[in-house]
């Protein structure tokens, strides 16, 4: 099977409607294959969110008994006739807004959670971290040895993926430590570089462009046919770009130009 049929099978996967052929052929495509993998893990986990959601919306129990007990939207078993959408929406609720108001946001308010970047925050996140490491609220493993930390970060993640590394010497800044960071569910491993009163954390984690947050400006490298999304908050500045499956975010104390310098001249297209 190939990572586009893959994928166009994942929705069906998660929500158990596919036949047994396809579950053991897609099954052993998502064993190889790391990149459906985690789109088939991120589906199962937006999956669980909105059910979550959904145990955690209610409505006011007066509103919930009148539908709840209301034999025009509910039938009882000797009057099921007639369409769903008859039975869901009967004509008399337009004839009484605020109940029809109250029972459309009751219905709407899980679309719209639904339609909210499921996962906006990590990008968001990093830049807390930053800020956390800086003030030392978030305590790293001390090194300069760039090996060992790789190593250690890369066993964190049971080998899924590998820190990206940036040689920022020429600007007189070498890696100062590391950590591995979780943020809902995923993780992000985190490497500091500082020198000459600039620091830079680098995050690498699984992840798609749509990690970036929505406040972001996008540049498009022509030259290298890649998008650099820079965001800022509380006077740090960020790149995120996209390498395959892997996500990188820069955080620094640069400006965002200066930044978003750095990371095209060292970023190589995959
Ligand atoms: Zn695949």
């Amino acid at each position: 099977m190939k990572c586009d049929e893959a994928q166009e099978l994942i929705t069906a996967l998660v929500d158990k409607q596919v036949s047994d052929q396809e579950r053991s052929s897609i099954e052993s495509h998502l064993k190889d294959c790391q990149r459906c993998r985690f789109i088939y893990e991120r589906e199962q986990a937006l999956k669980r969110e909105i059910g979550a959601a959904g145990a955690r919306l209610h409505a006011p129990a007066e509103l919930r008994s009148k539908i709840l007990s209301d034999r025009r939207i509910f039938p009882g078993p000797e009057r099921s006739s007639g369409s769903w959408t008859e039975r869901i929406f009967p004509a008399w609720l337009f004839a009484r807004p605020a109940l029809a108001l109250a029972l459309a946001v009751v219905l709407i308010l899980p679309i719209l959670y639904f339609m909210r970047s499921p996962s906006e925050p990590i990008s968001l996140a990093a830049l807390e971290i930053h800020k956390k490491i800086i003030g030392g609220e978030i305590s790293v493993q001390k090194t300069s040895n760039l090996d060992e930390l790789r190593k250690w970060q890369i066993r964190a993640v049971d080998g899924e993926f590998a820190p990206m590394e940036y040689d920022l010497s020429s600007m007189n800044m070498l890696p100062a430590g590391g950590v591995v960071e979780e943020i809902n569910g995923r993780k992000m491993l985190v490497t500091v570089y500082a020198g000459n009163g600039l620091s830079v954390t680098c995050f690498t984690f699984l992840g798609t462009e749509e990690d970036a947050p929505k406040i972001a400006s996008v540049f498009f490298d022509r030259e290298k046919k890649m998008k650099f999304y820079s965001f800022s908050k509380d006077g740090f500045n960020a790149v995120l770009h996209r390498e395959g499956s892997i996500i990188c975010i820069l955080v620094s104390n640069m400006s965002g130009d200066q930044l978003l310098a750095m990371v095209r001249a060292k970023v190589q297209p995959s």
